[in-house]
């Protein structure tokens, strides 16, 4: 197939390599155009501009936030304008439900087919084809895209014919995600203080009660202090709880442990550190212990 890929940050690099390697024709854009080159050795094509990567039967998003998808999209000689009649924009980014209400008209009245395509993995499971999918639009617009997903993950879940559904599953499931990282960071605050080995701490609970896959990385990185280079930065953090926050005001769904957790990341960021891991937000429990800050 003829692909466009717009953003080559830490995951969106992985997954457009992918889609090369699987044997579509890419076509890269990249808002800082140095980090096209490293697709282009590994055979994709260079756009200089958004326009250029639109010109294919679908062009993947992969952005930092909701702003960063409004400029490509409703920019000047954005994909709105660019994208063919009947092509598709696939957008992986973690944006807000709102947004994606809003691209799903958009495109809609412009003749173009809109899926959400947002996923859930880190960029080393970006670079290894192994993200999970989670898809969502109309099923003729779904239907074609398969051997795409099955080039960037290992597997794939069609939510709902409303795109929309997919960023609000993605969403709550980065919510899940930071309030293990924030339980763990308190229970290792707990017994550090108490003299025990948080790695050893951290093998006894995820080799026991909490053998999956969220509290072994983030329990791995939380008491190995690992939060640089970041995987995934603690200011998209804030940007995902802001946008579950969103969401559930919208929905009149109290989220007590969110709105925490929304005060957590802007500790962090306030203390400088937004750089960081978005699993340094473990580290303010040991802080308001009396123990050491990360930044
Ligand atoms: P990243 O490394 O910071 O990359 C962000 C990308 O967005 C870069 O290509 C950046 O271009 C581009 N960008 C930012 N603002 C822009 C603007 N105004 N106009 C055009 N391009 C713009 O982020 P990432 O970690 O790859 O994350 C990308 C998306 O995936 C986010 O929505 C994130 O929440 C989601 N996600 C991340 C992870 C993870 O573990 N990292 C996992 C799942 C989902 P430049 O290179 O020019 O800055």
């Amino acid at each position: 197939m003829k692909i466009g890929f717009i953003g080559l940050g830490k995951m969106g690099s992985g997954m457009a390599a992918n889609l090369v390697h699987a044997g579509h024709r890419v076509t890269v854009y990249n808002r800082s155009p140095a980090k096209v080159e490293a697709l282009v050795e590994q055979g994709a094509t260079r756009a200089s501009t958004v326009a250029e990567a639109c010109r294919g039967d679908v062009v993947f998003t992969m952005l930092a936030d909701d702003t960063a998808v409004e400029d490509v999209v409703f920019g000047a000689d954005g994909i709105l304008a660019a994208l063919s009649r009947g092509a598709t924009h696939i957008s992986s980014s973690t944006i807000s439900v709102a947004l994606s209400q809003r691209l799903t008209a958009a495109h809609r009245d412009a003749g173009q087919r809109y899926v959400a395509a947002p996923v859930f993995g880190r960029p080393e499971a970006a670079a290894a084809a192994k993200l999970f999918v989670v898809a969502a639009g109309a099923p003729q617009a779904l239907e074609p895209l398969t051997s795409l997903f099955d080039a960037i993950g290992q597997r794939t879940f069609v939510v709902s014919g409303q795109p929309a559904a997919a960023n609000l599953v993605k969403l709550s499931g980065n919510f899940m995600l930071a309030s293990v990282i924030e339980s763990i960071g308190e229970a290792v605050a707990l017994v550090g203080k108490a003299g025990v080995d948080p790695l050893q701490y951290v093998d006894i609970l995820t080799s026991t009660l909490f053998s999956a896959p969220a509290y072994q990385t983030y329990g791995g990185l939380i008491a190995r202090r690992e939060f640089e280079p970041a995987g995934f930065t603690a200011t998209l953090g804030l940007k995902d709880i802001q946008l579950v926050l969103a969401a559930a005001e919208e929905l009149a769904v109290p989220l007590p442990v969110a709105s925490l957790l929304r005060d957590r990341f802007l500790a962090l960021q306030a203390g400088g550190a937004g750089h960081l891991d978005w699993s340094a937000i473990a580290t303010l429990a040991g802080r308001d212990a009396g123990l050491n800050h990360p930044a």
